[in-house]
């Protein structure tokens, strides 16, 4: 038996604008996609809260005993500047002003991001395709369409027929947007465009002969379009239909819309039975955006290196903030909110770390069982994290009224709260105890107090060699000794 089996998950799939029950293609087994980062500048801390988010749904899913197959792709080609198929690939344009090879951007942003997450203590997924990976099913995508009779070929570029799809289909259920508004309120084509309209979309983009990231296909030497290559990936590891889809509410349309256009003149079929959207993440008051400029990355968050906050906050803190309102709100970014956060996580973690020297009563005076489902009954309620904060909350004044002999819990109850208590902090929510922290620094110290002892002797035997070696190979590991007249202190980098 799985925990799943009791719990009963509501979703709000943006899809149909209602909180549905949530019921996996396949018993026991989630499909999930999540549109990844355009590798070509350091992910903004807006970026990191959509990631944060199903990181934390990802986090519940586990939990509960599913077995899930999480996929989040990074877009290394065809994301142009402008959604509309106009304007400069984004990592060409950054490999050309900072003159290095467009694999030098990817590279470099993908490793920024993958540190970030670390350190934020995301859970990898389970796989993380790259779009140029993918060219060839990219192609045989498009190939598909054209044969269904919902792209055309013009001048070594195919587009998506968003009118021919419209006439058996319905293009703009996502975004609720009606085909004949689009048309009111889209420009007329200036000329210089291959499209037949301006809803169309790109599939695959003729390369112009600057344009270096470039693949041969039965068009023209060209390169995908952005749109194509999110639904190229996660059919190709998730089917084609899967339980789950999710991003930022900024690419609800055009992008998550082609999706479902793309996938159903492919195959027929819907792809995505629940569709999810996180909100936007503002800076005091503004959508945060690399566009605008309006940004802080997290390193300068963590580090206290900017010119927004009062201070540096942690990892935890960060996380513990992004749960304090739900993935569906929008979420401001202030100081204020800051620091109440870190209170909050602080207090939360007192309790956490005193829970583990109270010892149990022989009756309970808090139903620990009734308690234990309201967590759950939060996080099943459209992951609702705010109130499965404010129920942990609830549980941390009762440990400190056990402290103060002012309640009690029986042994068995007192392990449940534990358990409990453990598993939504760490497990789900995703924080680190400051206590543990503190620890793996005290066990660090141990271990170089050790070494320092061994140099020691090692120079008590005039055994030279094997104490540089200690010496120097923990100055590799950015552990510095320093011999002065009381011994040898250590400091790290
Ligand atoms: P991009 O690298 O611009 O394609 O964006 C990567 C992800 O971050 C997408 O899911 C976007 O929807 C999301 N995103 C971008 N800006 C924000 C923001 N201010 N708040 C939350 N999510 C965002
Ligand atoms: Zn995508």
């Amino acid at each position: 038996m799985q925990p799943y089996q009791n719990q009963s998950i509501h979703i709000y799939n943006s899809l149909t604008g209602k909180k549905e029950v949530f019921k996996p293609i396949e018993e026991g087994y989630i499909g999930m996609y999540v549109c990844g980062p355009t590798v070509y500048s350091n992910v903004h801390l807006g970026n990191v809260r959509t990631f944060m988010s199903f990181d934390m749904i990802y986090r519940y899913f586990k939990h509960l005993g599913y077995k899930v197959r999480y996929v989040r792709n990074i877009t290394d080609a065809g994301h142009l500047e402008n959604d509309a198929d106009v304007g400069e690939d984004k990592i060409t344009k950054k490999a050309r002003l900072e003159q290095i090879e467009p694999m030098e951007v990817v590279q470099r942003y993908t490793v920024d991001f993958h540190n970030i997450l670390n350190t934020l203590n995301f859970l990898p997924p389970s796989i993380e395709p790259t779009a140029t990976g993918h060219i060839i099913e990219q192609i045989e995508l498009i190939k598909t369409i054209i044969d269904n009779g919902f792209a055309y070929v013009v001048n070594g570029s195919v587009y998506f027929d968003v009118h021919k799809f419209n006439e058996a289909n319905e293009y703009g259920k996502l975004s609720k947007r009606k085909l004949e508004d689009l048309i009111h309120n889209t420009r007329a084509l200036d000329g210089q465009s291959d499209k037949k309209n301006p809803q169309d979309f790109a599939l695959w983009k003729r390369a112009e002969p600057q344009h270096i990231m470039r693949w041969p296909s039965p068009w023209s030497d060209g390169f995908p379009g952005w749109h194509l290559e999110c639904t190229a990936m996660s059919t190709k590891y998730l089917g084609d239909n899967f339980d789950i889809h999710g991003g930022g509410m900024d690419l609800k349309f055009p992008h998550h819309e082609c999706e479902i256009a793309q996938s159903e003149a492919a195959k027929g079929i819907s792809p995505v039975n629940y569709w999810m959207h996180a909100n936007m993440l503002q800076l005091n008051g503004q959508r945060m955006s690399k566009t605008t400029g309006n940004t802080v990355n997290p390193h300068e968050l963590l580090s206290g290196n900017n010119t927004f906050f009062s201070k540096a906050y942690s990892p935890s803190v960060i996380r513990f903030f992004n749960a304090m309102s739900s993935y569906r709100s929008i979420l401001d970014l202030t100081d204020d909110g800051l620091l109440a956060s870190e209170k909050g996580f602080n207090r939360l973690m007192e309790a956490i770390n005193t829970l583990e020297t109270i010892t149990a009563g022989t009756t309970s005076t808090f139903n620990v069982s009734e308690w234990k489902q309201k967590c759950y009954d939060a996080m099943n309620d459209d992951f609702n994290s705010p109130i499965l904060i404010a129920h942990l909350f609830e549980a941390a004044k009762v440990v400190n009224q056990i402290k103060d002999d002012k309640a009690s819990l029986t042994s068995e109850d007192l392990e449940l709260l534990k358990q409990t208590m453990n598993a939504f902090t760490f497990d789900v929510l995703g924080l680190v105890n400051v206590a543990q922290a503190d620890t793996s620094s005290e066990k660090l110290s141990g271990a170089v107090e050790l070494l320092i002892q061994l140099r020691q002797e090692a120079r008590a035997n005039k055994d030279f060699a094997l104490s540089d070696k200690i010496r120097d190979e923990l100055a590799a590991k950015g552990i510095q000794l320093k011999d002065g007249k009381d011994g040898t202190t250590f400091s790290t980098n």
